[in-house]
């Protein structure tokens, strides 16, 4: 743990909203805070969160200490929650002493990254959701981090979770079912029309195609119920139905 989480140095924060119900994954429904921060090895095509991945995109990112994120997630939720760290990659930065700091005071924290940088405070975690990204994304997965990251979290629970946008995108699932059957994985349909990241855009104005989005949800039900790949979990995005694109719901 940090000696003094107030003067460590600054985390690179996108932003802090909540606290609201998570809406994908193995805890869904569940009332959090998110904390994304900012920056990203990955440029994914159809990236959802592009004011995460570079500054240049929606406004400056915030830099501040472990101490002043906490502090932030406290005004937000003064009651110990569940908070999800996503981003970007959140795992490109030193999140332990946040952890730590928010443990102390009864906080749990979740923690969505791609698998690409495996970090010892993974262990700490009290869930890693591992998002490999499929063909469809443009990226190459390297799968002796991904290994690296699932060693990393020890006793700590890990999910695996993959966006599936097609058949190519569905095989790639399979092949990382079959490196990790021990992992849980949950299947989640793509969303094509995803916010846009320029910065003019509205968030509201950005229009999701619910019909596009239930199409792929049952298309990918039937495809892997046709396989019997019942070990799957297959959830569509909860906030993405209520909220359509809307951002810090
Ligand atoms: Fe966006 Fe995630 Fe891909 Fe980074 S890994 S570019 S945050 S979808």
């Amino acid at each position: 743990m940090s000696a003094d989480p107030l003067h460590d140095p600054p985390l690179r924060i996108a932003e802090i909203f909540g606290p609201t119900i998570q809406g994908e994954g193995a805890l869904i429904g569940v009332p959090t805070v998110f904390v994304r921060t900012g920056g990203c090895d990955y440029r994914c095509v159809w990236c959802d969160s592009m004011h995460a991945v570079d500054s240049a995109y929606r406004h400056d990112w915030a830099p501040m200490t472990p101490g002043a994120v906490f502090a932030e997630i406290e005004r937000l939720a003064p009651h110990p929650l569940m908070v999800t760290l996503s981003g970007g990659n959140p795992a490109i930065q030193d999140l332990g002493p946040l952890i730590a700091l928010g443990q102390a005071r009864g906080y749990r924290f979740g923690l969505e990254t791609q698998g690409s940088v495996a970090r010892d405070w993974f262990a700490a975690l009290d869930l890693l959701t591992l998002s490999p990204k499929p063909p469809s994304s443009g990226m190459e997965t390297d799968w002796a981090v991904l290994a690296e990251c699932i060693a990393a979290a020890k006793s700590a629970r890990v999910v695996l979770k993959i966006v599936v946008f097609d058949e190519a995108d569905y095989l790639y699932a399979q092949d990382v079912a079959r490196r990790h059957p021990a992992v849980p994985m949950f299947l989640q349909p793509g969303n094509h029309t995803p916010p846009p990241p320029e910065p003019s855009a509205s968030d509201e104005t950005a229009v999701v195609d619910h019909d596009g989005l239930n199409e792929r949800m049952l298309w990918l039900i039937d495809r892997a119920l046709g396989d019997h790949w019942y070990a799957a979990t297959i959830l569509p995005q909860l906030h993405v139905t209520l909220w359509g694109n809307k951002r810090g719901v």
